[in-house]
């Protein structure tokens, strides 16, 4: 993992954006891989206190998840809350 605000630019669907540097090249290689059925919405490494997770939706059955835990996210807006160290994360995820 990598420290808060330490970030790198990936490329999806032609709008470059700023995710945390460590899982960059997975972003790329999902959304790359699972190009026309998945959409990224936002992602984090959790930064060691939290599992790292990647939000998408899936444009088959227009369900909204976290990629590795296969965890349902009911909401497509405003996915992650910022904990009193300012660590965002999905509430839906236990710190680790
Ligand atoms: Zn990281
Ligand atoms: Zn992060």
């Amino acid at each position: 993992m990598c420290k808060v605000g330490t970030m790198a630019e990936v490329v999806i669907e032609g709008k470059s954006i700023s995710v945390d540097s460590c899982i960059a090249e997975c972003v790329d290689r999902i959304n790359r891989e699972h190009k026309g059925s998945l959409k990224t919405l936002g992602c984090c490494c959790g930064h060691g206190k939290y599992p790292r997770t990647i939000v998408v939706k899936s444009l088959i059955t227009g369900i909204t998840y976290e990629f590795f835990s296969g965890i349902e996210i009911p909401r497509s807006r405003n996915l992650y809350y910022k904990d009193s160290e300012g660590i965002f994360h999905l509430p839906e995820m236990n710190p680790l």
